[in-house]
């Protein structure tokens, strides 16, 4: 298409190892194929190493990669965030810093925004170059999430191509401060597709999600798609009230026929089960409860403390004849 605006979204947290290759292979792969324009952000989230330094670096010759930097790591979601509101493409893509998500199937996802799809997905076909805890973390991850959230979250990735019109919904029209990515861009329905691709191994640095922050993912993905914990609450608190009904029904039996009710075992165990159930369903309410409250503080879900580079270069081939939008 004449005169389309591509932006790239890389959220970015220690990546000092990796992000000069990761934006120079990005720039190349771009400027190989028919887009009028481009810009590649890269959203420093907090990074405690040269990252955004390198960045900066870049940006001062490169007209087309702009930096921006969060006050502090706020984590991916909100990285991603600051990437879309910043961005300003017709088609906007969303992708790790890392080199695992392979900007040579930028083309394919651009093939089929042309198609008319307004969002794609590239999913993993196999992450056989993860350890096998990875590959179990997040597979019982994804599982979970589309079991609880209603929304099939298997094998899918951060990669993502989105038309000019879903990033405005998810930048305008959603009002969440604590976001799941994956599952907002399934969520906001429209003609959706996905592709496929192998995942590289990581080349260098590291892996940057502790358990911690993927079970914190997993918790903010469900209890915000999905109110199914709640009725599981429901669920347990009358499945304890048949229990009740039969520990009841067998007091005024034994009753009846003079023999005493059965014993403290009884007794302990049914107050021990009680007590947990209730406990897990106050922990489950108390979710809710914590999302409610971190959402009516209404805090900002980033603070951006710098930014670099101006971003929306124009394709080296297209200099002559392109002029800024
Ligand atoms: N990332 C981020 N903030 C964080 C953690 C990660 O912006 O708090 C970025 C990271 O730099 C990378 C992407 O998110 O570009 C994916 O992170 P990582 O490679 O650690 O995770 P995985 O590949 O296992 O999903
Ligand atoms: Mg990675």
């Amino acid at each position: 298409m004449d005169n389309l605006f591509v932006s790239i979204v890389m959220p970015a947290h220690n990546e000092e190892a990796v992000i000069e290759k990761s934006i120079t292979k990005m720039s190349e792969v771009l400027k190989g194929i028919d887009v009028h324009r481009f810009e590649i952000i890269v959203v420093d989230d907090g990074s405690r190493d040269r990252t955004f330094s390198l960045v900066t670096k870049i940006s001062a010759e490169a007209p087309h990669v702009k930096g921006v930097q969060l006050s502090r790591n706020f984590g991916k979601e909100s990285a991603l965030l600051a990437g879309l509101k910043t961005a300003r493409g017709d088609v906007v893509i969303t992708t790790d810093a890392d080199l695992q998500h392979p900007p040579k199937f930028i083309p394919q996802l651009l093939d089929q925004w042309r198609d008319g799809t307004k969002i794609v997905h590239a999913v993993k076909r196999d992450r056989s170059t993860d350890g096998w805890i990875v590959r179990l973390r997040a597979r019982i991850f994804n599982s979970l999430c589309s079991r609880l959230g209603g929304i099939d979250l298997r094998n899918s990735s951060d990669f993502k191509l989105l038309d000019r019109s879903v990033v405005d919904i998810l930048v305008r029209e959603l009002p969440e401060r604590e976001r799941f990515y994956r599952g907002l861009a399934e969520w906001v329905g429209f003609k959706q597709a996905t592709i496929y691709f192998d995942v590289d191994p990581r080349k260098d640095g590291q892996g940057k999600w502790s358990l911690a922050a993927l079970l914190n993912l997993g918790v903010t993905a469900t209890v915000s798609f999905s109110i199914a914990p709640l009725r599981i609450v429901t669920f347990l608190g009358a499945l304890t009230l048949l229990f009740g009904v039969v520990v009841a029904a067998d007091a005024v039996w034994s009753w009846f026929h003079g023999t005493a009710v059965s014993g403290f075992a009884t007794l302990e165990i049914s107050l021990l089960l009680l007590g947990s159930f209730i406990m897990i369903s106050l922990g489950i309410v108390g979710e809710y409860i914590a999302k409610i409250y971190q959402e009516v503080k209404r805090r900002p879900p980033f603070i951006i403390a710098n930014t670099c580079g101006t971003g929306g270069g124009v394709n080296e081939k297209d200099r002559t004849s392109g002029e800024d939008r």
